[in-house]
């Protein structure tokens, strides 16, 4: 049996319309998942791409949003990607921008986690959740204090889940990602200064694509990484060695 192949098994990708999510999706996908691809908005572009895929709508505006799903479906696998994030220095944040973030970020990732704990267990199955840190998961960023408070956040409730839930048949860990080219970092992109300073800093010498985070969401959620709990593994081109 291939270690890395999914086939069987169903995931639920939140944020799975664009970015780092549809990459995700579709490795999943590749790898012989039956995939659902949650969007606030619309994932059919992703869909149409999957052999076997559908999709639902949540949006964790409502952090309980995604209710039933999990006690409903056979869920095998949950990535938790969806997430916002708000730019303004400390001094000026608004409660608005920290609600918002910490919201989606982070109260729907937690309580998605819960649901689809409660029902593997229920079922007496076993389960993997990715989660999607980031590099502000374990740096202090700048100008994101909401975006940094609920990414630190998703590090740390990854690693109390893993240590509740390991012995019980889920494994849970997060990937870290560097600088990713998507939606969520267009400002910075344009940013023609900040722009250069991120890639100088960077080893492999270039931005990271979507795709570069698809197939380490696969590997954290397959066979292979069976003794893997806890883990928050960064994909970042280098990013953190230097
Ligand atoms: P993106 O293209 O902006 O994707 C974000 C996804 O989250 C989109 O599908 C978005 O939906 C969805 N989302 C936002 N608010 C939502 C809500 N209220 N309910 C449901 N879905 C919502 O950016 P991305 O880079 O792929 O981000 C994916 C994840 O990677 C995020 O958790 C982000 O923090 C993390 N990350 C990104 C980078 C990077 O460099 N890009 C680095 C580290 C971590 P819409 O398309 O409808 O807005």
């Amino acid at each position: 049996m291939n270690p890395f192949s999914l086939a069987g098994k169903t995931a639920l990708v939140t944020g799975a319309n664009t970015g780092i999510g549809q990459a995700i999706a579709l490795a999943m996908g590749r790898a012989g998942a039956s995939v659902i691809c949650a969007g606030r908005q619309s994932c059919a572009e992703t869909v149409s791409q999957i052999a076997e895929a559908r999709e639902i709508i949540l949006d964790f505006s409502d952090p309980m949003a995604a209710g039933d799903v999990f006690a409903n479906d056979q869920i095998d696998i949950l990535v938790n990607n969806a997430g916002t994030i708000r730019r303004n220095a400390a001094v000026d944040f608004t409660e608005a921008d920290w609600d918002d973030v910490l919201d989606v970020n982070l109260k729907a990732v937690f309580f998605n986690c819960q649901a689809f704990g409660r029902a593997v267990f229920e079922r007496k199955g076993t389960g993997s959740i990715v989660n999607v840190a980031s590099l502000l998961s374990l740096q202090g960023g700048i100008r994101v204090a909401s975006y940094t408070a609920a990414k630190h956040g998703v590090a740390g409730i990854t690693k109390i889940l893993a240590n509740e839930w390991a012995a019980k048949g889920i494994n849970v860990n997060a990937i870290a990602p560097g600088y990713i080219v998507s939606n969520n970092t267009a400002a910075l992109i344009k940013d023609e200064a900040r722009n250069k300073a991120i890639l100088e800093r960077i080893p492999a010498g270039r931005w990271g694509e979507p795709d570069d985070i698809g197939e380490t969401a696969v590997f954290l959620a397959s066979p292979a990484a069976k003794y893997v709990h806890g883990a928050i593994l960064n994909v970042d081109g280098g990013w953190l060695a230097r």
